[in-house]
């Protein structure tokens, strides 16, 4: 069973490696980025609260996503296995995570963090494109859509996400080695930190992810 945090800087490419998994082992992306951006489309109370954090870069408070990913392991795909992405982000997050694991006894196999340099990162961040309706992810330079500006998969128009402008990229990796990277000692002290070199071309370094996968599916 498969149980994974997928763990890396913002535009590690998270989401990308997240759904070439789903495809492959058949377990949904728990995905708190994805959710945040769901409620804030839908114009929920939620959503309104988050998006005064998220649009500058900031993290939304703790208690609103550890109850937002309390409610979706209740769901029952989840009992399958999962891949968190974006979430845990703060000690308090994963802190929080462990009770509910603990309740529901299951427990982590892995935390695989992509390992990516800094220039990647931000080429990635300032390239990326979204889909306004299906939410793939495109990259101006590195994952070019088909027609420029439409959506491959959909049709639908492809937009900058509002939090990949410059300044605010800049604050995201700020909050990353700030409240994010202490995770890293975390499950290192755990024993479940898998580091995966994904720097080099896209379809080597997901070969390597799902070496590490395979070897955990077998368990
Ligand atoms: P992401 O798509 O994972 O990069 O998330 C986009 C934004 O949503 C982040 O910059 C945060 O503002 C917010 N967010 C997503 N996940 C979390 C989390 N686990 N804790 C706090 N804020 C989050």
């Amino acid at each position: 069973m498969i149980r994974i945090i997928l763990f890396g800087e913002p535009g590690a490419g998270k989401g990308t490696y997240s759904a070439e998994l789903v495809k492959k082992y058949g377990i949904p992306q728990i995905s708190t980025g994805d959710m945040l951006r769901a409620a804030v489309k839908e114009g929920s109370e939620l959503g309104k609260k988050a998006y005064e954090f998220m649009k500058n870069g900031e993290l939304v408070p703790d208690p609103m996503v550890i109850e937002m990913v309390h409610n979706r392991f209740q769901q029952a795909d989840a009992a399958h296995g999962f891949i968190l992405d974006g979430f845990p982000r703060t000690v308090t997050q994963a802190q929080s995570l462990d009770q509910m694991l603990q309740k529901m006894k299951l427990e982590l196999s892995a935390v695989i963090k992509i390992e990516i340099s800094k220039e990647t990162i931000l080429s990635r961040l300032t390239g990326r494109r979204v889909c306004t309706n299906c939410g793939s992810t495109f990259n101006v330079v590195t994952m070019k859509p088909k027609t420029e500006g439409i959506c491959d998969k959909c049709g639908h128009e492809l937009i900058q996400r509002p939090d990949d402008q410059p300044d605010t990229i800049l604050n995201r990796l700020a909050v990353y080695q700030k409240d994010t990277a202490p995770l890293i000692e975390f499950y290192r002290n755990k024993g479940l930190l898998r580091p995966i070199e994904c720097e080099g071309p896209y379809n080597e370094a997901l070969a390597r992810v799902f070496g590490a996968l395979d070897k955990l599916a077998k368990v």
